[in-house]
Formats: structure tokens, sequence, C-alpha cells
């Protein structure tokens, strides 16, 4: 689970908030990212992914508002991409890429 680094403004009831998102890279447990930490590999019985690539976009999906607890919003409202480079979380940003879901949930972007 990722920590939003700027808030988002919900469509169903306006306010702006902190939101999270759920991701499959790294160890799956009940972590709670920011942006600059470090993914975690050690949980070694529930991992997603592959460690060792330099630059890494995985899709993640917002989890509900943090004020009406609404959720499962029209895709691709909420949708978001997040950045990883040397296994470092460098960004988290709304899904703009218009392609839905990919097909795995993370992808290589520079080996
Ligand atoms: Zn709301």
């Amino acid at each position: 689970m990722l920590r939003m680094p700027e808030p988002l403004v919900c469509p169903e009831c306006g306010e702006s908030g902190t939101w999270k998102a759920q991701f499959k890279f790294g160890a799956l447990d009940l972590e709670e990212y920011k942006v600059g930490q470090r993914v975690n590999w050690d949980y070694t019985w529930d991992v997603e992914g592959e460690r060792g690539h330099h630059r890494v976009a995985a899709q993640g999906v917002l989890e509900g508002c943090p004020h009406c607890h609404a959720h499962g919003f029209e895709e691709p409202w909420d949708l978001v991409v997040i950045e990883i480079v040397d296994d470092i979380i460098v960004s988290a940003v709304r899904d703009t890429s218009g392609e839905g879901w990919w097909a795995g949930e993370w992808r290589v972007l520079e080996e």
C-alpha cells in the first residue's frame, strides 16, 4: 500500500484528502509506503514482481475516499502508476495512459 504524495479530490463528496493505493510489487504485507522509500523484498512467502530492474512502473488502484469512503469509481479514475527506480519508489500519479488495466500489474521501463 502506498500513501499518495499529492492530495486528490473525491469525485463523490468533493473533499480533498490523502488517498492510499494498493499495488503488487515487492512484499505483499500491509506495509504502508511513502514516496522515497525502498521496496521491501524480505517478506518471502508472498512477493510479487522481480527485484533488480533499473526502472519499473507498477499499476495500483486507489482505496476508498478518506472522507466519505466511496470507492469503486469508474475506471480509469482510480488507477495510479507508481514509478520505482533501483527499488526506490520515486513517484505515484494518476494513470493517464488510457490503457485501462495492464495485463501484468507491473512492467520494466529500463533494465
Ligand atoms: Zn469522498
